[in-house]
């Protein structure tokens, strides 16, 4: 049994029995784990945290080795991020960038970077970032980058050919076609120069760069189509 320190962005929370609540959250050097925090509800000023939703904390916890569902012993608010409750929209944006890293980072598995990926976001959303299409289409690429989870770009998903001029964009097949493999999906839709260049800059920006505006609904629909078929469960937070 250990006892370890984290900084730790909450994703989920639930209450458990009476007065206590089991949580899911994002931590800088421990990855995604599940918590306990006995006694939350019913002695709030104990922890100096709620332990809400898409806030940032400190947290010591003990790792029992026995279960995934670790002991969190103390937990101290660092982040509010009230600047995400003001407003719907960047609140529904929130709500997603939180929602994906629920449903595609696995338990466990140090991931710093994402971390540091859904810190960054969540804060430049609350200091009220203007550029929400452009946030939104960088936090669902860079995750995906980071989670191993990326559309095929270089190659064709049907032949394995490296391609890029005439090629199209299937959400089913998690990328790529070439133009003699369409018929894997004529529903794929062109991926344009303009389009495919996007994405690289997406993927490769530290934060939110800026975008041709004429690309944006079209990169928007072709990422969301592409996680509604790659997700294992629908997301009420992806519709727009
Ligand atoms: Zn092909």
């Amino acid at each position: 049994m250990g006892i370890h320190t984290a900084e730790a962005i909450v994703l989920r929370r639930y209450p458990f029995r009476e007065t206590s609540v089991t949580l899911t959250c994002l931590t800088d050097r421990f990855g995604k784990l599940k918590g306990l925090v006995k006694g939350l509800r019913a002695q709030p000023t104990r922890h100096r945290s709620a332990m809400e939703p898409m806030t940032v904390n400190r947290i010591v916890f003990y790792d029992t080795r026995a279960s995934q569902l670790h002991l969190i012993s103390q937990c101290d608010l660092l982040e509010p991020l009230s600047g995400l409750q003001g407003d719907l929209e960047v609140m529904r944006l929130a709500a997603l960038c939180v929602d994906l890293v629920d449903t595609v980072v696995p338990l466990e598995e140090p991931q710093p970077a994402l971390y540091a990926l859904l810190k960054q976001t969540l804060a430049h959303l609350a200091l009220g970032g203007t550029d929400r299409a452009a946030t939104r289409l960088h936090f669902i690429i860079r995750l995906l980058r980071l989670a191993g989870f990326h559309p095929q770009l270089d190659e064709c998903t049907g032949c394995g050919r490296r391609v890029r001029a005439g090629a199209s964009w299937s959400a089913r097949q998690g990328g790529l076609l070439c133009p003699r493999c369409l018929h894997e999906d004529p529903k794929a839709d062109p991926a344009t120069p303009g389009l495919l260049g996007a994405l690289d800059t997406l993927a490769e920006a530290e934060g939110p760069p800026p975008l041709e505006p004429s690309v944006i609904p079209a990169l928007t629909q072709r990422l969301d189509d592409f996680l509604r078929w790659r997700l294992d469960r629908p997301l009420k937070t992806l519709t727009i």
